[in-house]
């Protein structure tokens, strides 16, 4: 009999519901889940093609140390022994955790939980961080609290919506088509897209403003200083500092020249959300990823504050993150300047008295690119890698191979045998895949839904979850550890986050903190904080939204006072600028048919033939200009490194910018590992790099 299972997509932010089904044949198929509140059965091209992606092709089935095949016990052994014994010699801060967004809620509890609570150092960092910790530190600087304010149902109750830095229609597919299908039904309902590239989203507004790289902030504080002088005003603090700062940007004749935009089109955007109660402002890694990522999100918080549109229907900044669990990454800590529960270090004690554990740790850890610094200097000597790809993803990537061919003990957990970061480990620990974990997942949207497992686990694979379990015991830390499955983790999780909460943290799972075993496998998806959002909505029933249970609808936020904050910003340019040697601005991003390091939808022929190869996006006055060939090879280089790729001459992209798509990588394509020309300067408040900023020259090849 074929077996049907309600599961989570394990790709982007959105978090789609689907259900497999396991034929006779043991053949599986994959369709969208009409159920899921959250994309009501739609599915994009990489979710329809995930049966395409379950084989056990390239699976790291056995432990291996030192290159050969070893049993769990001797892996285990290891990884322990070699922690244990550098923690002794070196203390705890000489160790590290860099986890990932790919991890289920329950696997990234308990790595936390090892590194903070029982180690006691907060070494352990995520992949997460060059995705959306801006956003993250934007919303503690407005809120008080990592808490994104709105839902998805806002985007379609919207009159206004705004993506900035988000190319939606190829990065969250069925969030641009439920924001496109509202538009159909309602053609007074606008689209403005602001990205420097013309994308396919930006090919769907209304209006698009190709804003010059890294000018947001001028953008933004404009509209701030615009609404202001239309009489827009906020009695919430930070207001007047704000508005004065973005007066200083000038008029909006300032503005746009600042921007690269035209003055006509800047006006008619100001316009429109001065015009517009209901507006949602969507933002992502165009924003994030960026030297003065924080700043910019709270110079688009600050126009929702001002204009007091958060906290009603349509009406809210919205923050949609990469990856699959990196708001249930967020809420249990898995950043290292946090601790668990949206807790801070100010209220260790807490954790630690919850936990009871033997240590706690009371200072932040090492953000993701100066963890790799420290691995390269010899500060840490020792490094966990859970099931993420950094000598790909980071940014000047050669420098993190390098960091991690002389650390002293690099252990990996990974579903993949061959992986640039694989090759690199003393000890590789054979993970499950997304069909055979089982566990939970947060999307951008605040909804928590069940993954849950269709396939048997193969070979002698583990859940993380157990792993680092397994491997906690063996330092000595069994009692905290003795977890028989996630929902036992899942359980502890949703208590912490409850535990001494007198209502000063919204993140507050208390209702499902004594679910039945029975009853987490059948959870349904629910949005927390739970009883206090608007109910998720019936399928096929019109956006139930009312004002008074909306998050921030009682105008309440988790600051000391209750009041949301504007933050006072005022631009600065890129830490590092273009020169004669590096004359253009290198962008990356993603393609729609592919993601991350490509591990997965590599597997499947259909989204593998949507674009081949790696390219390299180019005006055609740089190609002019550079002696480029559309279709022809081109050397592209950097202060940091070098990579090969295929010309497209395109006016899409912006006079003297590049654009690389991030996925290509040693394993399937020679020389087209974009993170190894990646700046490697950070947001000085969130440390989430600078992607969308690389100065570079390119050459034909
Ligand atoms: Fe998966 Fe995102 Fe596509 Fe939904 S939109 S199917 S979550 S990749």
């Amino acid at each position: 009999m074929p077996t049907t299972t309600r599961t989570t997509c394990p790709y982007c932010g959105v978090g789609c519901g689907v259900t497999a089904t396991v034929g006779d044949d043991a053949a599986v198929a994959v369709s969208g889940d009409v159920a899921h509140p959250s994309n009501l059965g739609s599915l994009c091209s990489k979710g329809t093609a995930l049966a395409d992606t379950v084989g056990l092709a390239d699976r790291l089935l056995h432990p291996v140390v030192n290159g050969r095949r070893a049993s769990w016990g001797d892996a285990l052994d290891t990884v322990a022994s070699r922690f244990t014994d550098i923690i002794a010699e070196h203390g705890p801060d000489a160790v590290a955790f860099y986890v990932s967004g790919q991890l289920l809620t329950e696997d990234y509890y308990v790595a936390n939980k090892l590194m903070k609570g029982y180690i006691g150092s907060a070494n352990i960092d995520t992949n997460s961080r060059l995705c959306m910790s801006s956003a993250v530190a934007g919303h503690v600087r407005a809120f008080g609290e990592d808490v994104v304010p709105g839902c998805y149902d806002d985007l379609e109750a919207a009159d206004l919506v705004v993506l900035v830095g988000s190319n939606t229609a190829w990065c969250h597919p069925v969030v641009y088509q439920r924001i496109v299908a509202a538009q159909e039904n309602d053609p007074s309902k606008r689209l403005v897209v602001i990205d420097p590239r013309r994308t396919a989203t930006a090919e769907g507004a209304d209006l698009h403003l190709a804003l010059a790289p890294g000018t947001d902030v001028a953008l933004f504080n404009g509209l701030l200083a615009w609404l202001a002088a239309q009489g827009f005003d906020s009695p919430r603090p930070g207001s007047a500092d704000a508005v004065e700062a973005a007066h200083a940007g000038g008029d909006i004749a300032a503005v746009a020249a600042a921007c690269g935009v035209d003055a006509d089109v800047l006006t008619m955007f100001f316009q429109w959300f001065g015009d517009t109660d209901r507006t949602v402002t969507v933002f992502s890694q165009g924003v994030n990823q960026s030297s003065a990522g924080t700043d910019k999100v709270n110079a688009i918080i600050n126009c929702h504050l001002l204009t007091d549109r958060i906290g009603k229907p349509g009406a809210c900044p919205f923050s949609i993150t990469g990856q699959p669990n990196a708001m249930g990454g967020r809420e249990v800590g898995g950043l290292s300047n946090t601790l668990a529960a949206h807790m801070g270090f100010d209220e260790a004690d807490t954790v630690q008295r919850f936990w009871d554990s033997p240590a706690i740790a009371r200072k932040p850890g090492l953000k993701a690119v100066e963890l790799f610094e420290a691995i390269e200097s010899g500060r840490v000597k020792a490094v966990w890698i859970m099931a993420t790809n950094p000598l790909v993803s980071l940014p000047d990537a050669d420098r993190a191979r390098r960091a991690l061919e002389q650390c002293e003990f690099v252990a990996v957990s990974d579903c993949m045998r061959h992986t640039d970061t694989v090759n690199v480990a003393h000890v590789l620990l054979p993970a499950a895949a997304w069909a055979e974990k089982d566990g939970t997942v947060t999307n951008s949207e605040r909804v928590i839904s069940r993954q849950r497992n269709f396939l048997p686990i193969p070979g002698q694979a583990k859940p993380d979850w157990w792993i680092i379990s397994d491997v906690a015991r063996r330092m000595g830390f069994g009692a905290g550890f003795d977890y028989l499955g996630p929902a036992d983790i899942f359980r502890e999780h949703a208590e912490l986050t409850a535990f001494e909460n007198d209502g000063g943290r919204v993140l507050n799972l208390a209702g499902l903190a004594d679910l039945s075993d029975d009853e987490y496998d059948a959870l349904t998806p629910l949005r927390w904080p739970v009883g206090h959002q608007q109910p998720l909505r019936a399928v096929g029933a019109m956006p139930v939204i009312e004002d008074n249970r909306r998050l921030f609808g009682d105008g309440v936020y988790p600051t000391d006072d209750g009041q949301a904050r504007l933050v006072a910003v005022t631009p600065r340019g890129p830490a590092n600028d273009i020169s004669a040697q590096w004359p253009l601005v290198l962008n990356t991003g993603r393609v729609r048919d592919h993601w991350h390091t490509m591990t997965r939808t590599s597997k499947s022929a259909r989204l593998s033939a949507h674009i081949p190869e790696p390219f390299v996006e180019v005006h055609p006055l740089d190609a002019e200009q550079h002696a480029l060939v559309n279709g022809a090879l081109a050397r592209v280089a950097t202060a940091w490194g070098a990579l090969t790729a295929r010309v497209t001459v395109t006016t899409n992209q912006r006079r003297g910018s590049l654009f690389v798509p991030m996925h290509w990588n040693d394993q399937f394509a020679a020389d087209a590992r974009v993170g190894a020309l990646g700046n490697p300067a950070v947001c000085p408040i969130s440390g989430e790099p600078e992607f969308k900023h690389t100065p570079a020259a390119i050459a034909p090849y």
